[in-house]
């Protein structure tokens, strides 16, 4: 069985900012991805301030892969609609450009990337992967970043949910005004138990990116599009939204997305990172942050204090994101709640600096 210092399971945001940091500090790392090709994930895209910080130190500059300014907010429920300046610089970017941007980078410092092998099983007091292809790999340090995925072995102690939520995406080719309408903007449609956000990625596609509960889509007999033609009523501008455009796609979803989630308790030799840490409400578009920020809080313990630095990385990660995951999980039920809902975007409508306000403490930030 083969073994290395520092290994990495999954090489999304979390996986590929601690492969980069870790190989800067001397540490060899190795990621074990099942993706031979970084795919578009279900995920809207959004990149605030603090992701947009963390990447830059990470050497991957959103802008110079072209990714669109985002300026303002716009929320919408029902008939209303309110918007804001963001509090900070933000901009909308495709998952496929981002990871494939920092997992070159992450070969590009020294570390291995070994592509299309899935980790099957993860003994824990080991540390040892059992792959795809019938070999094992074990670390003195696990770096685990499977992100929204449980492995076997390693699960997520998350209680079951009733109706959980799940993340579905498309990709849209706009029409020239939906294009114009888009325009440095991130659009969010609020509706019963879900929200819809759309905005402009780097080829000038339109990400649609969903949160709802499963019941919903259900109802819509499991069809995604059909979702959409039955919200008509509840969020007539998203079904316009949709007719003004090409699914330049098919849909991806996620089930069972289990918002509000962080881990609490460290144990030696396991950091988790970014989704595995914690899973903070998608309507806030911090997850990458929070990947990016936990990856860099991580490797930057182990390299001062080796695997035993896992046991006070974790509680104090958690505690790091705790507001952020907790407003924005309020923020969230708030939204999917029509009589909250709809106040809610008045009281916004008189106060937009209470929409900025939001924006800001639903941030990890950038340490
Ligand atoms: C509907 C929705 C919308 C969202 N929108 C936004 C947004 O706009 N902005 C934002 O910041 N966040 C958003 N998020 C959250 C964001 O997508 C996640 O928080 C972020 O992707 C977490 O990064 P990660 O690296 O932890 O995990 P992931 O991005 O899930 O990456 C995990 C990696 O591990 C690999 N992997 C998994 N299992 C295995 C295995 N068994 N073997 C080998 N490899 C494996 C995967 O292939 C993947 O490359 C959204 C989430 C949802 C559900």
């Amino acid at each position: 069985m083969r073994r290395t210092a520092a290994l990495i399971a999954g090489g999304g945001p979390a996986g590929a900012a601690a492969a980069i940091l870790l190989a800067r500090g001397g540490a060899m790392p190795v990621v074990i991805e099942r993706n031979r090709e970084p795919q578009d994930m279900v995920c809207g895209g959004f990149l605030g301030g603090d992701a947009i910080s963390l990447l830059r130190r990470l050497g991957v500059d959103p802008a110079s892969l072209g990714a669109r300014p985002i300026r303002r907010a716009r929320l919408i429920g029902g008939k209303r609609m309110v918007e804001a300046e963001l509090p900070f610089e933000a901009a909308g970017l495709s998952r496929r450009t981002l990871d494939a941007a920092l997992l070159d980078q992450a070969e590009a410092q020294g570390a291995m990337i070994e592509r299309g092998l899935t980790i099957r099983r993860i003994d824990r007091t080991t540390r040892c992967l059992h792959l795809s292809d019938e070999t094992a790999i074990s670390g003195d340090a696990l770096f685990l970043a499977t992100g929204k995925h449980d492995t076997r072995g390693i699960a997520r102690p998350v209680p079951p949910e009733s109706d959980p939520a799940l993340g579905l995406r498309i990709r849209l080719d706009p029409t020239p005004a939906l294009h114009a309408a888009l325009d440095d903007i991130i659009e969010l449609h609020l509706f019963r138990d879900g929200y819809a956000g759309l905005l402009r990625q780097e080829d000038g596609s339109v990400n649609l990116c969903l949160s709802v509960a499963q019941s919903r889509l259900k109802a819509a007999n499991g069809q995604p599009a059909r979702l959409i033609e039955d919200l008509a009523r509840e969020a007539p501008r998203l079904a316009d939204r949709f007719g003004a455009a090409t699914a330049g796609s098919a849909w991806s979803s996620v089930a069972r997305v289990p918002y509000g989630w962080r881990a609490t308790r460290g144990e030696p030799g396991l950091f988790r990172l970014g989704d595995q840490s914690a899973v903070i409400a998608s309507l806030a578009g911090d997850g990458i942050a929070i990947a990016l920020a936990s990856a860099t809080r991580a490797a930057h313990c182990f390299l001062q204090g080796g695997g035993d630095a896992a046991i006070s990385f974790q509680p104090d990660f958690a505690a790091q994101a705790r507001r952020p995951v907790s407003l924005a999980n309020l923020l969230m039920h708030w939204g999917g709640t029509p009589w909250i809902a709809g106040p809610l975007l008045g009281l916004f409508a008189r106060a937009p600096g209470l929409i900025r306000q939001a924006a800001a403490m639903t941030r990890i930030g950038a340490g």
